[in-house]
């Protein structure tokens, strides 16, 4: 099957599954995610599912990458922070639908590789910083909207709803109890935040500073479960 034979499929079964919002579908439909995954992984990278990327982190199914970016309402005009780079593919996303992204990873020959793949892409509207996410990028915000692609505490990093500007949207995946994690929506109004839980899903998890070991568990997701 030719590529853009697999890219109708997919994004015919996305549209099905809920990603209806054309400008996303567009995104997705441009951004090649077969450069974003490993040469073992190319054949399936037009399929919905995660995939392996290196040092146990994952590339998220492309449902999750839809429904995420939909539920961030982007404008045209925004900025947006993203928290965990990863392969470089959402930010990748983001970058066709707003002005600027911002994106922080802890892993530094993740950052490497994803920094390759923007430059290779001409998407020049990308910033990139290795790090500890959590912290946000206070030389930067407030953003009009943060996406964060690693699952979290039951709470947002505080450092990180402090950095949402008014009326801004913040997604998260959070471990909110045991039943696992939930994509949560956050919205900044004037009187605080407005939480509204979303979809379940799997993330491998947000970590903080100083970078350990790989986690154990850590296991291709970013999936639905
Ligand atoms: N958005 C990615 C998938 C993310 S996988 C993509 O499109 O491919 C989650 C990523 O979050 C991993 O690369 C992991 O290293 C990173 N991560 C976890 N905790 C982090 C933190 N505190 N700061 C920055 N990155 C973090």
């Amino acid at each position: 099957m030719t590529i853009a034979a697999r890219t109708n499929r997919l994004l015919m079964a996305l549209r099905r599954d809920g990603v209806t919002d054309e400008a996303v579908l567009s995104a997705l439909e441009r951004v090649p995610r077969d450069l974003f995954v490993p040469d073992l992984f190319r054949d399936q990278a037009w399929e919905d599912t995660a995939l392996p990327i290196a040092l146990g982190q994952s590339i998220s199914q492309p449902l999750i990458v839809g429904l995420m970016t939909q539920a961030l309402e982007l404008e045209p005009r925004h900025t947006v922070l993203e928290i965990g780079t990863g392969s470089g593919y959402q930010a990748a996303v983001l970058s066709r639908l707003c002005r600027r992204v911002y994106t922080i990873e802890r892993l530094k020959p993740l950052l490497v590789e994803a920094e390759k793949r923007f430059q290779r892409l001409r998407l020049h509207n990308i910033t990139t910083r290795l790090g500890d996410g959590t912290r946000g990028w206070p030389e930067v915000a407030p953003f009009e909207r943060i996406l964060v692609t690693a699952a979290g505490g039951p709470e947002p990093p505080k450092d990180l709803t402090d950095q949402l500007a008014v009326g801004g949207v913040m997604v998260i995946p959070l471990g909110v109890d045991d039943r696992g994690q939930r994509v949560v929506r956050f919205r900044r109004t004037a009187e605080g935040l407005v939480r509204e839980e979303l979809w379940p899903v799997r993330f491998v998890p947000l970590l903080s500073d100083p970078p350990a070991e790989t986690p154990p568990g850590s296991e291709a997701s970013a999936r639905l479960p």
